[in-house]
């Protein structure tokens, strides 16, 4: 029976048995018993599942994996360390030295910092693309060695919306995947999977945590990607792996075969897990993620309406103000709202930005975003210092963009300190 999201993120996941704790004990353990030397072997070769070391797998963080495969619709899910890692072994899992990716110009800064500057020197080359290119003109970047397509449903932090299904149509028609990541809508507000997407991947150090707590990712597969039609492209996927005594994974495990791979063979060499104590904690954040992101959506929508009619702003970036570039976008993939995160600019200097910044009461400046608690931050002179003034340009972050995330206070309140700020600066 297939449940609404609302339930799944209550319910989803953690199923116990008769006798077994009702929340979803934290499994702190390394290792696992079996009770004979054949049983592990067993493990090892892949010919059965079961646990063994917590580097691959580990039960806690299983049962929060798949209540996250669950509310994205996909047939799989791994737990990462960080969202970075998410990222990495997203495209890694398909890409290897001499291989080629595309990826959104949008996307997070640290992302393109990793497809740019990182992954490059791993031999891997990205190019970056502006979503508004026309079809033809993205259809000539493919090269014979492009593995995937890569972009953010809203871009952190220009709140772009990337046309998803659109994508889908470009990188099926090169027989690559489309991965997406989709840390500011989370599955409540979107699923990548039904517009196409093959992959998607989550910061869910953001939203799905919720309470700035716990750093993490996840990978998502939807299993609908046919790595076989493409098997010379794939090798990785669809060649044996000498490492696992010449098995081939879409061979041995059909739709898991991507999810597969990652964690047997990129976990097992690379260890990016994420602990099972902080599992734990993303997984009681999840189960209030639909209440969080309705408030956070309401309140924000408040708050890029009262900036939208403040002289002292020059500009808002907000999908759900009507008259926004990406309005049509929004409510054809974000109809129930997209997300607490605002950009926009003021009216005056560089210095008026952080005059009215500094002057926020409650609303803290933080390295952090998508969380219970308003926060603001400005990414020229934080998070994407380490980018050229070229690349803000082409990340879509003009130097006078604040990036305010909307918590989910009082609104009267958020718009009170905001007022007294804007007020401040007079
Ligand atoms: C924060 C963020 C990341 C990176 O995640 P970490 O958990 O900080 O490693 C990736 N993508 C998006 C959209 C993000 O906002």
């Amino acid at each position: 029976m297939s449940q609404h999201r609302d339930t799944i993120c209550v319910q989803g996941g953690w199923q116990p048995k008769k006798g077994e704790p009702r929340v979803l004990p934290i499994y702190q353990s390394t290792t696992f018993k079996y009770d004979n030397s054949e049983q592990m072997a067993r493990l090892f070769d892949l010919e059965e599942s079961g646990y063994f070391y917590t580097r691959l797998q580990n039960p806690t963080n299983d049962a929060v994996a798949a209540k996250i495969a669950a509310l994205e619709g996909g047939v799989g899910a791994m737990l990462t360390s960080s969202g970075q890692a998410a990222s990495f072994f997203a495209v890694f899992n398909i890409c290897e030295a001499g291989d080629h990716f595309i990826a959104s110009n949008t996307i997070y800064g640290g992302t393109y910092n990793l497809f740019g500057v990182t992954m490059k020197k791993m031999g891997i080359d990205c190019t970056f693309i502006d979503p508004e290119m026309a079809d033809e003109d993205i259809e000539k970047l493919f090269r014979p060695n492009t593995k995937c397509v890569f972009g953010e449903t809203i871009s952190n932090p220009g709140c772009h919306v990337f046309d998803i299904e659109r994508f889908a149509r470009i990188a099926h028609a090169h027989g690559v995947p489309l991965i997406v990541d989709n840390t500011f809508a989370t599955p409540i507000n979107c699923r990548p999977f039904e517009w196409g997407a093959d992959i998607v991947t989550h910061s869910t150090t953001k939203y799905m945590d919720g309470h700035a707590a716990t750093v993490g990712g996840c990978i998502v597969d939807s299993g609908n990607f046919d790595w076989m039609a493409h098997a010379d492209r794939f090798p990785g996927l669809c060649a044996p792996d000498e490492s696992y005594h010449g098995l081939a994974y879409a061979k041995a495990f059909g739709k898991m075969a991507y999810i597969t791979k990652a964690t047997v063979q990129l976990m097992r060499d690379l260890g990016s897990i994420q602990s099972p104590q902080n599992a734990f904690l993303l997984n009681e954040g999840l189960e209030t993620l639909h209440l969080r992101m309705a408030q956070h959506c309401r309140n924000a929508q408040r708050v890029a309406e009262y900036l939208a009619a403040d002289e002292r702003v020059a500009w808002v970036n907000y999908p759900g103000l009507p008259g926004d570039k990406y309005h049509a976008l929004a409510e054809k993939y974000l109809p129930n709202g997209g997300c607490g995160v605002i950009a926009f600019g003021l009216k005056g200097t560089r210095e008026d930005a952080i005059r009215f910044m500094d002057s926020l009461k409650f609303i803290c400046i933080v390295t952090h975003v998508a969380d219970a608690r308003s926060c603001v931050l400005h990414p020229a002179s934080h998070t994407h210092r380490q980018l050229s003034d070229e690349q803000l340009k082409e990340a879509g972050v003009s130097p006078d963009l604040i990036r305010l995330s909307v918590g989910i206070e009082n609104v009267e309140d958020i718009l009170a300190d905001i007022r007294q700020a804007l007020d401040s600066m007079a």
